[in-house]
């Protein structure tokens, strides 16, 4: 069974993105890129190159539902008529294009981000839903955990891997370990957990950084010998890329213990002294706290995080 690497350009900070292309019955493309003319173009060109065209797609598979991994989910479904698309159940809060506003508006509030700034970020997202089309729920399958993906001449397991998204997945061939993992595993950055609602109770928060540490530790287990991410360079070492995120995520946490130790301080606090992202500052709060090195209390609407007193 051979998987095909395709990289597809995006308009986004990351770069190109990889999809993967499992030519052989029934012919299957993993992630799709995103809804432009340049990642359709090239993706065609590349489908041509296998000897394919979108026609022949019957199964899309998503690692999770952002912009640059399922855009031209639903377009390539409907030119190649009746493929199936299969995404985690999960996924629901990212199908439709990012969060829906309220929900995410109420966790942004939650995290201190004062109002002008929600606008601000409602707007950026608004910019980059554009560039994937909504997939509603009678578009998609679902994929669930150990799950196998049958193919002509092999099979691919399912392996959830929730943390950068709750419904993030990833694909793991057992004939030699090769694991194909969306943002999960990217080579040159540590993912970064994105602030989403809880899948189970969308009135909290998902505890997206604890996940995904049980997600690192699973993939360890299962020991691949090669990982095919979402974007850059294959990792052939994944103890050294896990030891490597592991030691960068504790580094930014005791960062972000002195941050707050000083005078207490929100999410929003955090992200700017520490140039970070909103998301990744609440993904470690929320895990100190789960470890029981902050306290929280909620002042006016928002959280606010403490050292322990001693
Ligand atoms: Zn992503
Ligand atoms: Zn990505």
């Amino acid at each position: 069974m051979k998987i095909v690497p395709i990289s597809l350009p995006t308009p986004f900070y990351i770069g190109p993105v990889n999809v993967y292309l499992i030519p052989e019955d029934p012919v299957t493309l993993i992630d799709t890129g995103p809804k432009t003319k340049e990642a359709v173009d090239t993706l065609r060109a590349a489908l041509r190159a296998n000897g394919l065209a979108v026609a022949d797609i019957r199964r899309i598979v998503l690692t999770h539902a952002h912009e640059d991994h399922c855009g031209l989910a639903r377009a390539l479904r409907d030119e190649a008529k009746d493929a199936e698309v299969l995404v985690h159940g999960w996924e629901t809060g990212h199908r439709a294009g990012r969060l829906e506003y309220d929900e995410t508006r109420q966790l942004l509030v939650r995290a201190g981000v004062p109002p002008d700034e929600v606008e601000v970020m409602r707007r950026m997202y608004g910019g980059v839903r554009e560039y994937a089309d909504s997939l509603d729920e009678d578009h998609c399958g679902e994929l669930t955990d150990e799950a196998e993906l049958e193919f002509d001449t092999g099979v691919l397991q399912v392996v959830h891997t929730p943390g950068h998204t709750p419904g993030s997945c990833s694909f793991i061939r057992h004939a030699d370990r090769t694991l194909i993992a969306g943002d999960c595993v990217l080579k040159r950055i540590t993912p970064n957990p994105v602030l989403s609602p809880d899948p189970v109770d969308r009135s909290r928060r998902f505890r997206s950084l604890a996940e995904y540490l049980v997600s690192l530790a699973r993939v360890r287990a299962l020991a691949p010998t090669l990982v095919l991410g979402g974007h850059g360079d294959a990792v052939h070492d994944y103890e050294e890329l896990f030891n490597r995120y592991l030691r960068a995520i504790r580094e930014r946490q005791e960062q972000i213990i002195r941050i707050v130790s000083a005078k207490g301080a929100s999410a929003w606090d955090v992200s700017r002294t520490r140039v970070l992202g909103v998301s990744e500052a609440v993904a470690h709060l929320d895990y100190a706290h789960s470890e029981g090195k902050l306290a929280l209390e909620i002042s006016d609407g928002r959280e606010v995080y403490r050292k322990l007193s001693e």
